[in-house]
C-alpha cells in the first residue's frame, strides 16, 4: 500500500490527497447541514402541531344543550371560514377531545390519511407532551396531547400531523447531496490536478535541464523563471551548487596541473643529470657529486609528495577533528625549538614574547604546530643574517592571536593578496635558489591557511616591501580553560 503511494507522481499524490481531505470537509459540512435542516423541520412541525392546537382550543364551544360543537364564525373577515372553525384545521391529520371519563367529546370529521381511511390512533391518557408514533401502514404521526379545561371541565385534546410529508422533504435534501457530493468531489479533484500539473512543470523542466548537464558541462546553469516561488528557489540553489562544483573541478584541474609541473622538475633534473654521468667516464668524486645531486631532488621529490599528500588529506576533511586542550605558549616554544638549528645556520636570533598565563585554544596540535611551523620557516629562510625573528602571542577578545614578524625584504603589495594561494610563489626564480632546504613549492602558506581555517580562526599577512613582513593567526580561544589554573574567580 505504502509501496503503491510512493510509486505515484508528486502530482497524483498531491491530488489524492486534496481530494481526500476536501471531501472528507464536504462531508462534515452535508452532515452538519442535514442536520440542521432535519431539526428545523422538527422544530417546525412541533410548533405548527402547537398552534393548531391552540386553535381548536379556542374554536371548542357548548351548543345549547350543553354539548361540545365546533364554534361557528361570521363576519366578513372570516368569509372562508364559513363552514365552521374546525375546517381551518385541514393541516392536522387528527384532531380530538376525550373527557375525563374517557369518552369522545369531539372529532374532526376530516381527520384521515390520504387514502381517505380514517387511523386508529389508541387513546392513552397518562401522558401530556410530544411523541412521536407509527400506526400499522406505514403510518408515521407526530401526537400532542394536552389537558384543557373548558368552563370547569376538564378536556384531553390531542392533534396529530403525519411527519411523511417532513421525511419526504429530508429524503429530497438527501438526494440532492448525494448527487452533488461526488460531483463537486470530482471537480475539485479535477482542478486540483490541474493546478498540480501547472505547478509542478517547472520541476519536469528542470529534471530534463540537469539531465543534460554532465562533468564537461558544469558551465550549464538551469533557467530561473521566478526566483522567488519554491521551483525558482530549487533552480537558485542547484544553480548555486553547479557553480561550487564547477569552481572545485577548475581548482582540482589546476591542482593537478600545477603539481604534475612540480613533480616534472626534479624528474627533469634527474633525468638530465644521469644522462650526463652515463654519456662518459668520470672519476669517483664527479660521480658522487652525480648522485648527491640526484638524492637532492629525490629528496625534493619526497618532500614535495609529502606536502601534496599533507595538502589533498586537507581538502578531505575541512575541520579538525582532533579537540584537545592546547597552551598556544608551549606550541610556539616547542616550533621554535625544532626551528632553531635551522636559525642558528642561517644566523637569525628567534625572539619570544609570550605571556605569563596560558594562552588555551582547543584542536589539533601537528596541525596548529605545522602552521606555526610554517610561517617561522618562512620567517627564517627570507631574513638576511643576523635578523630577528619575533613570535610574539597574545588574548584579546575572545581571540588567542600568534604573530611572525621578521626583518626581510618584505612582499610585494602586489603578491600579498595570493600568497596563501596553492604553488604561489612571489619570485619563483628566488625559491629555487633557496633550493636545497624544504619549501620553494609555495605551498607552506597554503598548508598553514588550511590548518587555521579549519579551527576556525584566520590568517593575514602584512608587508612593506624592505622592512619586512607580518603573520598574524587568530583563533578562537578556548572558553572552559579561560581561567588558569589557582586563579577561580
Ligand atoms: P614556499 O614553500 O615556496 O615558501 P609559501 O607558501 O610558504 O611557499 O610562500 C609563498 C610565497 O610567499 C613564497 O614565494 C615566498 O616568497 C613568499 N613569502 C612567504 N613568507 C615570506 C616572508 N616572511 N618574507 C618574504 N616573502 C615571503
Amino acid at each position: 500500500m505504502i509501496m503503491a503511494w510512493r510509486r505515484l507522481t508528486l502530482r497524483s499524490r498531491l491530488t489524492a490527497a486534496f481530494a481526500l481531505v476536501f471531501g472528507a470537509m464536504l462531508l462534515a459540512y452535508a452532515l452538519a447541514v442535514y442536520l440542521l435542516i432535519r431539526d428545523r423541520f422538527a422544530a417546525e412541525l412541533d410548533h405548527r402541531l402547537d398552534q393548531e392546537l391552540e386553535i381548536a382550543e379556542r374554536s371548542i364551544a357548548r351548543d345549547a344543550g350543553g354539548r361540545l360543537a365546533w364554534r361557528r364564525v361570521h363576519g366578513p373577515e372570516h368569509e372562508e371560514d364559513q363552514r365552521g372553525e374546525g375546517q381551518r384545521l385541514r393541516n392536522v391529520s387528527w384532531l380530538d377531545v376525550w373527557r375525563a371519563d374517557g369518552t369522545l367529546a369531539l372529532r374532526r370529521q376530516d381527520a384521515a390519511t390520504d387514502s381517505g381511511e380514517t387511523p386508529v390512533l389508541p387513546l392513552d391518557t397518562a401522558w401530556t407532551g410530544l411523541r412521536s408514533l407509527e400506526l400499522p401502514g406505514e403510518v408515521h404521526l407526530r401526537l400532542l396531547q394536552r389537558r384543557v379545561s373548558l368552563e370547569g371541565e376538564m378536556l384531553l385534546m390531542r392533534a396529530a400531523l403525519r411527519e411523511d410529508d417532513f421525511a419526504r422533504g429530508l429524503v429530497v435534501v438527501l438526494w440532492v447531496m448525494a448527487g452533488g457530493l461526488p460531483l463537486a468531489l470530482l471537480a475539485a479533484a479535477a482542478g486540483a490536478y490541474w493546478l498540480a500539473g501547472r505547478g509542478l512543470a517547472p520541476i519536469h523542466r528542470m529534471a530534463e535541464e540537469a539531465e543534460a548537464i554532465h562533468a564537461g558541462r558544469l558551465d550549464a546553469r538551469l533557467p530561473v523563471a521566478n526566483p522567488f516561488d519554491e521551483p525558482g528557489r530549487l533552480a537558485v540553489a542547484f544553480n548555486a551548487l553547479l557553480a561550487r562544483l564547477e569552481a572545485a573541478f577548475g581548482e582540482l584541474g589546476r591542482f593537478t596541473a600545477d603539481a604534475s609541473h612540480e613533480l616534472r622538475t626534479p624528474l627533469t633534473v634527474i633525468r638530465s643529470v644521469g644522462e650526463v654521468g652515463l654519456r662518459e667516464p668520470h672519476s669517483e668524486a664527479e660521480y658522487r657529486n652525480i648522485i648527491g645531486t640526484m638524492l637532492e631532488e629525490v629528496d625534493r621529490l619526497t618532500l614535495l609528495t609529502t606536502m601534496l599528500l599533507e595538502l589533498t588529506r586537507a581538502e578531505g576533511r575541512r575541520t579538525a577533528t582532533k579537540r584537545e586542550s592546547i597552551d598556544l605558549r608551549e606550541l610556539i616554544r616547542d616550533a621554535a625549538g625544532f626551528l632553531g638549528v635551522l636559525a642558528e645556520e642561517g644566523r637569525v636570533r628567534i625572539d619570544l614574547d609570550l605571556p605569563d598565563a596560558p594562552v588555551p585554544v582547543s584542536g589539533d596540535w601537528t596541525m596548529l604546530r605545522q602552521a606555526v611551523i610554517n610561517l617561522l620557516d618562512n620567517a627564517i629562510k627570507h631574513s638576511p643574517p643576523d635578523a630577528v625573528v619575533a613570535i610574539a602571542c597574545r588574548t584579546h577578545a575572545g581571540l588567542a592571536e600568534i604573530t611572525v614578524a621578521d626583518q626581510g625584504p618584505g612582499i610585494p603589495a602586489e603578491h600579498l593578496p595570493h600568497v596563501f594561494d596553492r604553488f604561489y610563489r612571489v619570485d619563483a626564480a628566488r625559491g629555487r635558489q633557496d633550493g636545497d632546504r624544504r619549501g620553494g613549492f609555495g605551498l607552506g602558506l597554503a598548508i598553514a591557511r588550511w590548518a587555521v581555517e579549519a579551527h576556525g580562526g584566520r590568517i593575514a599577512a602584512e608587508s612593506n616591501p624592505g622592512q619586512g613582513s607580518v603573520f598574524r593567526i587568530a583563533l578562537p580561544r578556548e572558553r572552559t580553560l579561560s581561567h588558569p589554573e589557582g586563579t577561580t574567580p
